[in-house]
Formats: C-alpha cells, structure tokens, sequence
C-alpha cells in the first residue's frame, strides 16, 4: 500500500512559516516589505510584548483589492511575480507570496485594506479577519487609504517557536534592527516604531545622511566617510567609519544592501573589515549599496531572503574591499558626511538638546590589546604559572617596581613575578562585578556633578529601557534626554568618565547577543574591559600594591576571564643559571 501522501496545506504553510517566521522581527521584515513594495510612503510598526501579542503595520501603500483579499494569506500568491523571468527582475522586495500565508497560518491575522478607487462614493475598505490562515469574518468598513495589518498572538499556533523567544526588550530591539535595516534603504519613507505605546523610533523623509544619523546617532552619522566606486560592472556607494573614529568590534555594524535589499553576507563583511586591517583589528560601522547587473546574483537562495549568492564571489570581495580602501585614503577633509538638522525638526516628543562631547563618548583608547609579557620575554626559561598551584601567599609588601607603565614586579616566594597591570586589573574587576551581580548587590556609583550624555543607536534602546535596573546595580544611573540620546547622572567608582558610554553600550550589545545565563558574566567583562586601568598608566606604589594583593588573593589569579595569561614567574634559580 502506497504510504507516501501530500501533506494538507495548512501543515504545508506551518512549514514554511518555520522558515520564514523565526521570530516577530521576521514577520515585522516581511510586512514591512509589503508595505513598502505597495509604495507607502508612511509605515508605521506598533507592536505589544515584543510583538508577541501584537504586531500592527499601518500603510498609506496601494491597498489589496477586496476579491484578492483571501487570496494574499494563500501560499505561493503574489502580485508580483508573473512568470519565472520575473524571478531575476527583482523590482520588489516579495516575490515569493510566502510571507502572510505563513504568518496567517501561525497566528490570529487581520487585513484592513482601501485600494486608491476614487468612485463617487469614495473608497470602501474591506475587513478580514483569519483563524490559522481561515477566513473567520470579512466586513467592509470605512478606513483611510492604505492597508492595516494587525498580527495577534503570533506564534499561537505554533507554541514550541515561542519558547524560544527571548524576553521582550530583545525582540523589541530586533524587530527596531530591522525597521531600522529598511529605513536607510528607504529615506523617502516616513517610519515609526512604537513598541508597547512608546514611541521607540521615528524618522522622517529625508536624506540618507539624515536617516543614518536618525538610526545610528548623530555623533556616529557625523564621523562617516563617504563611500563611491565602481569596478568591474559592480558599484558600491554609502558610508564608513573613519579611521580615526574606530570603535572595537561590534556584530551588528555592518548595513549591507543589494539593490536596496537589506542583506547579511559574511564575504562582504569580511571584505569591509579587511580594509581596516592596517588600523587593527576593527569592525567599523558600514553602510554599503551594492549594486550589479541582475544576473550576477541570486536572492532566492532563503524563504526570507536575506541570504544572496553572487557568480562571481571574488569580484564582490574586491570591489567592496577597494571601495572602502579607496574612501579611507582619500583626502576628502573629513568629516565628510554633513548633518543637516531634520532630525531635530521633524522628530516628535522627547527631543532635546544633546550635548555630548564628540571625543568623550567614543573614546577609542579602550579595548586595544597590548603586548602580552610572553612577546617581552620570548624565553622558555621563564616558566608560565601553573594554574593547578595553590592560592599564592601574600607578596613581599615592599619591593614593587614598575616597568614600562605597564608591567609590574615583584617578588613572591622566592620568584620574580612580572604582571600585566592591565589584564591584573581586568580580572580583579570582573570578578568583583561578577560577585556583586551574582549577589544581588550594587556596585558602588560616583554621582555626577555635571551629567554626560551618551549617544546609543536606536536599536538597543528598548534594551537600555528594560536594563535601568541592572545598570543601576552596575552603579550607572541613566535618564532619557531625547532621541537615541540618554543621560548619565553617575557611573561606577573609577570608571574614567570617557569610558563610560562605552561600558554601557557593550553591556547592551552582550545583553542583546547572548545567552540570558551568559548575562552575569557578559555584564561583569564589559564593566572589567572598559575599566581596567590600561598599560601605559603610571602607578603609585600604593596602587601596584593594591593591584598585586587583590589579585594574588583570587582563586584564580591566572588569567583574564578571556583566558589570557596575567602574569610571568621566574623563579631565582633560573635568575641564577643567566649568570
Ligand atoms: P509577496 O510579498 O512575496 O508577494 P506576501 O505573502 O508577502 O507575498 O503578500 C502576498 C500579496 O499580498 C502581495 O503580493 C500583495 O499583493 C498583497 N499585499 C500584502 N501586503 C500588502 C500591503 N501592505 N499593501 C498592499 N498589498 C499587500
Ligand atoms: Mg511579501
């Protein structure tokens, strides 16, 4: 008997949403897509628990026919796509008609929609309402022109998916990564997102410039370098992070379009980062257009489109890799992206005077990892400690010397001890952060007499929102005050103040990458990597003694929690055999 049968549709379409709605912020990308393929030039997102509960998509777009109306949430049905041929056209951004049948099938899906008729009676809108990709109730109704959709309960048939969610503050921060991926894409267009009835993102129609800074900060936006090549049938246009300007890495940073398509490609991120190679290991901030003749790509590589492949992956990587070579050399004064103030004038609500300091915020001192102790001592006669040795005593409390501002001496049990001050610190640091988390405490904050202002990029400030309170631990009392831009009113105790910002916004970063049960431990080393005292800073004796004692009464005194060796041990004997 036969056992092979075709699967019904509705399993068919929960298939295909696994691949296509991994995560509210997917279904916020497809509709968002939608609407802009339906030539809307105002969008705007609202969503409720990070978009678990509800996600709405309001467009002034062309509206969907009332007949086509059940016919949108159908797999495989699109207005856009006629023929194959049209597949390699690529003039929209759908063209699979994956999206609402998928998101219809998993979830509660309202469509609200006016076509642009203009009858004597004006336009009539149509109200549908579906069950699991059912139709359960369609009404006309009177509406503005355009098309409201209203996702509730995503994921409600589909339990298992929900669980791997994450808490709200990072859906939020996803789903406004990916608003804000499209918006540059699309400066004409009016976005605004609001999450929970706050209004968490608004630009206006603009220029790119201006919608970079809108998504990226004006201090960032303002120290980009303009990007303009074209090689081999390829162009590539937009903006860099100027050399001088580099920050260390972060995941997130790299804006890369394919005729206007927001992408994720590994090769041209890597082609981006090499040309900073000469300035160190950096992964700057990158808004790169891509664009190439249609048959040398393919983008229907992924149900949601993000991935592409090129025919000729080398001829990308090059390109790309001149492109930003060629815009970092160039003598253009820098800066050479200017500002206007759209920004200030069009956004709405808490909007106020930002007075950061552009060199204080973005400090690029921290993060560079200096000369590790073995390159200073190449020889294998100098013994790295074994780590299975027991806690060590107390050091000799009055023979410290310190070399270079960097390396500290002393002697411990009959041995020379040469420590890096910076990674010593780093460890004392994280593990004293790391306690205080773990314990429920706070670290101790110096409140500030002249509060800073800090810049973070819109995307994770519904995180920054949501972790006032851990901050508050970490001993950093932040205020909003006004877009993208908060206040600090007091940070740890000897946190350097141009560190600050910093500090924060790797802390926000890690929160947004990792694992919630990594978030102690991520928090703690952010906090130790920005302020641990750096090599190359004079000490006192009293601190080298400070330095020395905390850490020799650590359980392990070894290495960095990054695993980098802290210190050299040279026991006399050895000293004695070089003479
Ligand atoms: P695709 O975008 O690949 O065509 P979708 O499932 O995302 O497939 O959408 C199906 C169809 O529904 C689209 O082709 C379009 O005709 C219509 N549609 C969806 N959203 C909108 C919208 N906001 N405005 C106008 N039409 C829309
Ligand atoms: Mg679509």
């Amino acid at each position: 008997m036969s056992k092979i049968r075709l699967l019904p549709d509705s399993v068919v379409n929960q298939i295909a949403a696994g691949e296509v709605v991994e995560r509210p912020a997917s279904a916020v990308k497809e509709l968002v897509e939608n609407s802009l393929d339906a030539g809307a030039t105002q969008i705007k997102v609202s969503v409720k628990r990070g978009g678990k509960d509800l996600i709405q998509i309001t467009d002034n777009g062309s509206g969907i026919e009332a007949e086509d109306i059940e016919k949108s949430v159908l797999q495989h049905a699109t207005s856009k796509l006629k023929d194959a041929s049209d597949l390699f056209k690529l003039s929209t951004n759908g063209f699979r008609g994956e999206a609402l049948s998928s998101i219809a099938s998993i979830s509660k899906l309202t469509i609200e929609s006016v076509t642009r008729q203009v009858g004597s009676g004006g336009a009539v809108g149509i109200k549908a309402e579906f069950e699991a990709g059912v139709l359960v109730k369609k009404e006309e109704a009177a509406l503005p022109l355009g098309t409201t959709i209203t996702v509730q309960d995503l994921f409600f048939n589909a339990p298992v998916r929900s669980e791997f969610l994450k808490n709200d503050s990072v859906e939020n921060s996803r789903i406004l990564d990916c608003i804000i991926r499209l918006s540059i894409a699309n400066e004409n267009v009016r976005f605004e997102y609001r999450a929970d009835n706050r209004l968490l993102f608004c630009a206006a129609e603009g220029s790119l410039q201006t919608r970079i800074s809108d998504a990226l900060g004006t201090s960032i936006a303002r120290s980009l370098r303009e990007v303009e090549w074209a090689e081999n049938g390829i162009r590539v246009s937009g903006f860099v992070s100027s050399p001088e300007e580099l920050q260390t890495g972060k995941r997130n940073s790299h804006y890369i379009y394919l005729q206007k398509r927001p992408i994720h490609n590994a090769l041209i991120s890597k082609a981006i980062n090499q040309a900073y190679s000469p300035y160190g290991d950096y992964s700057p901030i990158a808004v790169i257009f891509l664009e190439m003749p249609l048959e040398t790509f393919d983008v229907n590589v992924h149900p949601a489109k993000r991935e592409v492949r090129f025919s000729k992956d080398n001829a990308v990587f090059l390109a790309v890799n001149h492109a930003i070579h060629n815009a970092l050399q160039s003598t253009i004064s820098y800066p050479s992206i200017s500002i206007t103030n759209t920004l200030r004038e069009h956004a709405p609500v808490y909007i106020a005077e930002s007075k950061a300091s552009d060199e204080g915020v973005w400090s690029r001192e921290w993060g560079a990892e200096k000369v590790s102790a073995q390159e200073l001592f190449p020889d294998d006669r100098i013994i790295p400690l074994d780590t299975n040795h027991s806690p060590l005593p107390t050091p000799h409390s009055l023979g410290f010397l310190q070399i270079g501002n960097s390396y500290i001496v002393c002697e411990q049990g009959g041995s020379m001890l040469i420590i890096d001050q910076h990674r010593a610190h780093k460890r004392i640091l994280y593990e004293r952060a790391l306690q205080v988390l773990q314990k429920e405490e706070s670290l101790n904050c110096q409140e500030l007499l002249f509060p800073e202002t800090v810049e973070i990029p819109a995307y994770l400030s519904p995180i920054l929102e949501e972790q006032k309170g851990s901050l508050k631990k970490m001993g950093f009392y932040v205020e909003p005050f006004g877009f993208n831009s908060w206040q600090l009113r007091g940070i740890p105790a000897h946190l350097p103040i141009n560190a600050a910002g910093k500090a924060i916004l790797n802390f926000l970063e890690s929160i947004n990458e990792s694992k919630e049960s990594d978030i102690f431990k991520k928090t703690a080393l952010s906090f130790a990597n920005c302020s641990a005292i750096s090599n190359e800073t004079e000490l006192s004796l009293q601190e080298m003694k400070a330095i020395v004692s905390d850490l020799l009464s650590l359980q392990n005194p070894y290495e960095t929690p990054k695993g980098e060796a802290i210190f050299m041990k040279m026991p006399i004997e050895d000293i004695k055999r070089r003479f």
